[in-house]
Order: structure tokens, then sequence, then C-alpha cells
């Protein structure tokens, strides 16, 4: 058996009638069977468009995709073994659950028992026995997402393809829905293909995450890499909030580096990397991995808090370490005495832990 379930080689999609415009760059992607796979990406970098191809939707301007090991290059969307599951879901609301569930079967004309006994299978499988009677109205949202995976199930497909379906949804309920639908990929271990461009959603969700930009796949990796290590800019930038700094590497010592911001503070930093001495750096730290002290304590880097803001479980300061750059600071309010630990116009001192900062080579 292949333990691929869907492979794209080199794959490009052109658009003619838009300038020749190419949303979609000589890709190469292994997405494992059973693995819950997101194409992440700013609006316009060519997430949708890979879909519709996986999907037979969009033809391939070159490259070729495999199902479970076979090209799709002549295979019709009709034949292919996914499914695609759309914004909102889109059931028919005059339609109980039991009629939305056999939708794709009764266009097919298949005998009437054959359709019963797979709406009774997959409404087992989506945990909604007991609700055929009911119409969506009388659905909570989570009850209407099982509808949808019901109704893409019932064919059988080997993959399952979603375009941003929770994307209209208010904050709450969409992360709600969105751990009800791990959990549900997680029961059936079908193979999920899922869109968004909302970096929180993905790394809730995803066993591994494709960041795209401008057409092209940045870096593959499960969510604790790709927020952890990024591999650019870009992916940092687009996964979360960063700091970055620039400077100069002034000193290597065994698997330290030291790296002067801004010609004025030295940093510490984890590397083992080759790295050349005087080349111009990026560091790369996450806001909550910086701790923030009085002016008094023993930290070297010294900073003035230029801005302060109460986020419920953080704070979020802006710290002005040079007249170049600052810092955000993200720092947990455990006790109620964190909460006006520190006010704007405090100097205070910053840690930046040597193991939670990232050299990237571009600048
Ligand atoms: P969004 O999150 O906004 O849907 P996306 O990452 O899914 O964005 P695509 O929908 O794949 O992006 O579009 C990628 C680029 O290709 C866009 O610039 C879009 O304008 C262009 N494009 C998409 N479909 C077509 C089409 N049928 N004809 C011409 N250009 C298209």
């Amino acid at each position: 058996m292949n333990d691929c379930a869907v492979e794209l080689q080199q794959l490009s999609k052109k658009f003619i009638d838009n300038k020749d415009f190419l949303a979609v760059n000589n890709i190469n992607l292994q997405i494992t069977a059973g693995e819950f796979f997101s194409l992440l990406g700013p609006s316009g970098c060519g997430k949708t468009t890979t879909l519709r191809m996986i999907a037979g939707f969009e033809t391939p301007t070159s490259g070729e995709i495999f199902i479970h090991g076979e090209p799709m290059s002549h295979c019709l969307p009709f034949h292919r073994r996914v499914n695609t599951v759309f914004q909102n879901y889109a059931l028919f609301p005059h339609l109980t659950v039991a009629q939305n569930v056999a939708f794709g079967l009764e266009m097919e004309n298949r005998p009437r028992r054959e359709i019963q006994n797979r709406v009774a299978e997959v409404l087992v499988q989506v945990q909604l026995t007991g609700m055929e009677k009911r119409y969506p109205r009388q659905l909570s949202g989570g009850q209407q997402q099982r509808v949808a995976l019901a109704r893409a199930l019932i064919k059988q497909p080997a993959v399952l393809l979603f375009d941003e379906p929770l994307g209209a949804l208010d904050l709450k309920l969409r992360k709600e829905m969105q751990l009800e639908l791990k959990r549900m990929q997680q029961r059936l271990g079908i193979t999920f293909i899922y869109v968004t461009h909302d970096q929180e959603e993905a790394l809730t969700m995803s066993d591994r995450i494709a960041v795209m930009h401008q057409g092209r796949v940045l870096q593959v990796g499960t969510p604790v890499e790709i927020y952890e290590n990024p591999t650019s800019r870009f992916v940092a930038d687009f996964i979360g909030e960063t700091n970055f700094l620039i400077g100069r590497v002034i000193k290597r010592h065994l698997d330290t580096v030291t790296v002067l911001v801004d010609e004025q503070l030295p940093v510490c930093v984890s590397y083992e990397d080759e790295i050349a001495l005087n080349s111009i750096v990026t560091l790369f730290v996450r806001p909550e991995k910086v701790a923030i002290f009085p002016a008094n304590s023993n930290e070297s880097l010294q900073g003035k808090v230029e801005e302060t803001v109460y986020i419920g479980t953080d704070t979020r300061y802006i710290v002005r370490l040079t007249e170049q750059s600052c810092i955000i600071v993200r720092s947990q309010n455990l006790h109620y005495s964190d909460l006006h630990k520190f006010n704007s116009g405090d100097t205070v001192k910053v840690k930046l832990p040597p193991d939670s900062i990232r050299i990237l080579t571009e600048v």
C-alpha cells in the first residue's frame, strides 16, 4: 500500500487570461495518508488554485498530481478519489440531514437500498445517528459541520479537500469547530487537505503545514517546526508575532555566536552552523520568549517601555532598545501583581535567552 496519499510533482499553473500570471510555481509536496495537512498563506498566494488542481477543477500548466500513486492527468474530477468541502458547508436548508447526506448518491441514481445503507453508515461515522429527520436549522454549528462531512464521505473518498470552511464564522464558534473537525479527522483517519490564511487555525489543527507565498511553497513542517524554526523571514513573520533585530557577527565561541545589534547591543545566540565573522544577519525571537525585569536587575540589555497593552492572559510591552530597534515582549499575567508591573516611560531590562533566538542569514 502506498503511504503517500497525494503527491504534487513540479506543479505549476499559469492563467493565460490573467497576463500569464503564474499562480502556482513549481510546487513539490508529499502528503501522507491519514494526515491533516494545511496549505497556509496570504490571500492570492495560490492555495485555492492548488486545491482546485488536486480536485480536478483546474488543469495544471505543467507538472503531475498523483493520488495514492495514480497519475491524475487524464482523470476527470468525478472519478478522482477526492471530495471538496466548501466554505460554510453549503447544506441544503430544505432537505433533512439524511437527504443532504444522500445527495451525491441520489445524483448518480444509485439503488434506494444502497443509498439508505450508506447514509446510515456515514451517520454512524460522524456520530449523527438519530438526527436523520432534522433540518439544518435545527442543528448546532458543530452538527451542521458533521452533516457536511457525512455528505462528503458518502462516496468514500480517500482525501477530503477543505477551502476555508470556517472562514465566515465568529472567533469563538470558529475555535470550537476547529477542535471538533480535528477530532473527526482523527476518528475517521482520512487524509484532510485544508486551505486557510489563518496561521493560528493551521497551527491548532494540522499535523503538517506548507507555507505558501507568491505561488511557491517556502517551508513544509509540523506546527512546532514552522513556529519555532522558520527558515525565512517571510515564514517567521507570517506565523505569529515576531521580533527581528539586525546585527553583525562579532564573535564565535564554541556553540554560541555574539551578534552586535545596531552596532550597540551584544546579543548571545546558540548557533552551531558555520557563520562568517562580520556578516550581517537578522535575529528572530518570539515575544513570549523575551523576559522583562525591573531596571535594577542584573540583566545586561536595557530599554525603555514605549507601550503596554493588557490582553488578558498576557501583557504586551514594546520596549525601545536602540534608536533603530524596539522589541515586543509578551509577559504572562500569572498573578494580579503582574498586571501593572511596568508602565510607559519605565526603564527596564530584557533578557533574550540564547537558545530561543534564531539567526536568519537573509537581512
Ligand atoms: P485567497 O485566500 O484570497 O482565496 P489563494 O491563496 O487561495 O487566495 P488563489 O485563489 O489560488 O489564491 O489565486 C492565486 C492567484 O491567481 C490570484 O492572484 C488570483 O487572482 C489568480 N487567479 C485565481 N484564479 C484565477 C482564474 N480563474 N483566472 C485568472 N486568475 C486567477
